[in-house]
């Protein structure tokens, strides 16, 4: 899943490429698309794309009192469009700019989550779905994580994903951010106090700015097999820290990564996977 550097430098690019460009229409290309019903969209045609911004993983794109929020969820993208075919196997909704040029929004797979939601730009951060976000990620202090942590007791790794805790990190950063702290993903948040959180808000930092930084380096958004990272899906590699040996715990949805020398002390977390790797 895209997440806040992928998002981010992805609304720089289109920014950089289209701000300016008049939309024609946009068109949803399955009922499933288009998640809200007022405003209509066609009261953003025939206006400029102001700019294009990004809250959590969403995708603003800002046509003046209009604004399409755009979730790509698991296997969405947001593409350009050089040649619009008529019935796009993916897409999931277009956007036709009066210049001939278009975006199309696909989504792989057959789950069929990826969506826009057209609000008014004026209230659009405290409309649904941005009202239910927590904080940017990569824009909270030490102070702020510390008390949102004892809000919320629940693990390290299931915090970082919980947008309404924290906005942007997915099941990667999760990972890279729990190793990068040397916490255990499994940490209880409550118990982290000031030091830990310290932590977790430099971890946060270091791991963001390491995926912007690939991530504006290429002209189109990256797959997740390409993107920096230590521990996030390099179970039986070795720690690129320490040399030990990386482990997984894997549930149906995500799979967590860490390094027991780094994060847990040497302890192995009871997993009925990681055996495959080391056999
Ligand atoms: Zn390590």
């Amino acid at each position: 899943m895209p997440e806040l550097p992928e998002v981010q430098a992805h609304a720089e690019r289109l920014a950089a490429r289209y701000a300016g460009a008049v939309l024609e229409r946009f068109v949803p290309l399955r009922f499933t698309a288009l998640k809200t019903v007022a405003p209509p969209p066609d009261a953003a045609h025939g206006r400029q794309l102001a700019a294009v911004g990004r809250r959590g993983k969403y995708l603003l794109a800002d046509f003046g009192e209009l604004t399409f929020v755009v979730h790509l969820m698991q296997g969405g993208r947001l593409k350009e469009d050089a040649k619009p075919a008529a019935r796009p196997k993916t897409g999931q909704a277009r956007w036709h700019f009066t210049d001939g040029r278009a975006w199309l929004l696909t989504e792989a797979g057959s789950e069929r989550r990826a969506g826009v939601w057209c609000v008014p730009t004026s209230g659009v951060l405290d409309a649904p779905p941005l009202d239910r976000l927590g904080p940017e990620a990569d824009q909270v202090d030490a102070a702020e994580l510390a008390a949102i942590f004892a809000a919320h007791p629940m693990r390290l790794h299931t915090f970082l994903r919980d947008q309404s805790c924290l906005a942007g990190l997915g099941r990667r950063l999760a990972n890279e951010v729990c190793h990068r702290a040397r916490l255990s993903p499994f940490a209880a948040t409550a118990k982290l106090g000031d030091a830990g959180a310290a932590a977790v808000v430099e971890a946060i930092r270091a791991c963001v700015d390491e995926g912007l930084a690939y991530e504006r380096t290429r002209d189109d958004m990256s797959s997740s097999a390409d993107r920096p990272g230590a521990v996030h899906h390099r179970a039986g590699q070795p720690c690129p820290a320490c040399g030990d040996t990386v482990r997984e715990v894997a549930y149906s949805s995500y799979t967590v990564n860490y390094c027991p020398t780094c994060q847990t002390g040497g302890r192995v977390l009871a997993d009925n996977t990681t055996s495959r790797f080391l056999r």
